[in-house]
């Protein structure tokens, strides 16, 4: 195809997505009067088919899939995602699209009503306006504008918007990775909509390592505390050993991954929570705490292998258990997420990179995200590795009182997912 074609073609899907902005705004703020709040998991089913409903107007074959199986999957609370395919006749790339519509708790500190959609002064506002509603009406709309403009794709777009991203993601991405629904066997690249805003690429994220330290003490009677030993006291001796000992090591080192904001481009050790004896009870009675527990959530980067991870919490254990041989700890894991990114000469990076530079007029600036999200499950059960979150919001909006996204960055990204759709899968 000459280059003008081509040209003419990408101008006249921008102009779609241009006269798109309002079905944009108010397909979003549909979403965001849907109150998807996880935990528990509330409204699955209603956004669920609110999207289903749309993707099917956009001539995809839509169909829906409940987490069956999963112990979070109750008819309380189901666990209902939305999965649709527009194939192609050719043979071109496959591309999924997906994005997660729970969301977080509202919590406290609202100038707005969290679940009204609001537009106001050029900004949707609501909880999952950034995190990330918006992103799954870009991807959406993004799609919607190849066709409306008319032009017919090689390759095959599959789309799914899914659960439970803020819990783990286990009845929604991973279970569709298990099933085999999202596989790398067919799927050439990934793109997840979360929020890092219209100019940022996110290539991947680090690493977590969840785990609670357990002291075992001794129980004896208050008043005679010399002949118990004292678990609290012993998880006070961790807490000081890892803050003085590992966190100066952690903070010396640094990750080439290009993680933002940049100060989480180095490892941390967080203590995520703290009890011992009779912790929460209103009426004590006088015992020296057998057990106390620090639950710790340790972000590592790339750099560090999880074993080596793993050794460096064992030594401190090992030499405060050396120093009183009254001390006695045990560790648990609670959770391990390995640090994932698309590899480095990426196609699909370098054709999201290509789209911003030509709708933002800036070039791209690649990022990595501290935390985890779905792309883990992308990327180590359903074996896709070209997979990428870029999307609309702000991301420093996500999970915060007043969370918003200026309604530009919601059409821009909107541009650049249309291009990239319609490069990535346009006709050899
Ligand atoms: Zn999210």
């Amino acid at each position: 195809m000459p280059p003008t074609t081509q040209v003419r073609r990408e101008g006249r899907v921008l102009d779609e997505v241009e006269a798109a902005r309002d079905e944009l705004v108010a397909f979003t703020s549909e979403m965001i009067r849907i109150p998807t709040v996880n935990p528990p998991g509330e409204r699955y089913r209603d956004c669920a088919e609110l999207i289903g409903r749309r993707l099917a107007a956009g001539g995809f074959a839509v169909h829906y899939v409940e987490a069956e199986g999963r112990p979070e999957h109750t008819a309380a609370h189901p666990r209902v995602n939305v999965v649709a395919r527009r194939a192609a006749a050719g043979k071109g790339p496959r591309l999924h699209l997906n994005g997660h519509f729970d969301v977080v708790p509202p919590g406290e500190g609202w100038s707005v009503d969290p679940f009204a959609g609001l537009v106001r002064d050029g900004r949707i506002y609501g909880r999952g306006a950034s995190d990330m509603k918006s992103g799954i009406a870009a991807a959406l709309f993004a799609v919607e504008a190849v066709r409306r403009a008319g032009i017919e794709l090689a390759g095959t777009v599959d789309f799914s918007a899914t659960v439970d991203e803020e819990s783990g993601g286990f009845a929604g991405v991973a279970h569709l990775c298990e099933a085999g629904i999202i596989s790398g066997a067919d799927t050439d690249y990934a793109i997840i909509p979360e929020p890092f805003g219209p100019t940022r690429v996110c290539v991947g994220h680090r690493g977590v390592y969840w785990f609670d330290a357990i002291a075992h003490g001794r129980a004896a009677h208050g008043s005679m505390s010399h002949l118990g030993h004292s678990a609290i006291d012993d998880i006070g001796a961790l807490l000081e050993a890892l803050r003085t000992g590992l966190g100066p090591q952690l903070a010396r080192r640094l990750s080439a991954l290009p993680v933002v904001p940049e100060p989480s481009r180095r490892p941390s050790l967080n203590v995520n929570a703290l009890t011992g004896g009779q912790a929460g009870e209103p009426s004590q009675s006088p015992c020296v705490a057998d057990r106390a527990v620090a639950t710790f959530d340790r972000r590592f980067i790339p750099e560090e292998p999880l074993d080596e991870v793993r050794a460096e919490i064992g030594r401190v254990v090992a030499a405060l258990e050396r120093e009183d041989p009254a001390r006695r700890f045990t560790i648990e894991d609670r959770m391990v997420v390995l640090p994932t990114s698309a590899p480095s000469g990426s196609p699909l990076v370098a054709t999201l990179s290509d789209a911003v530079r030509d709708v933002c007029g800036e070039d791209a600036e690649l990022v990595a995200s501290p935390g985890t999200y779905d792309q883990k499950h992308f990327a180590r059960i359903a074996g896709i590795e070209h997979c990428v979150a870029y999307g609309p919001g702000p991301l420093e909006e996500a999970h915060q009182s007043d969370e918003s996204c200026a309604v530009d960055d919601l059409v821009a990204a909107t541009g650049v997912l249309a291009l990239t759709v319609l490069r990535l899968l346009r006709r050899a």
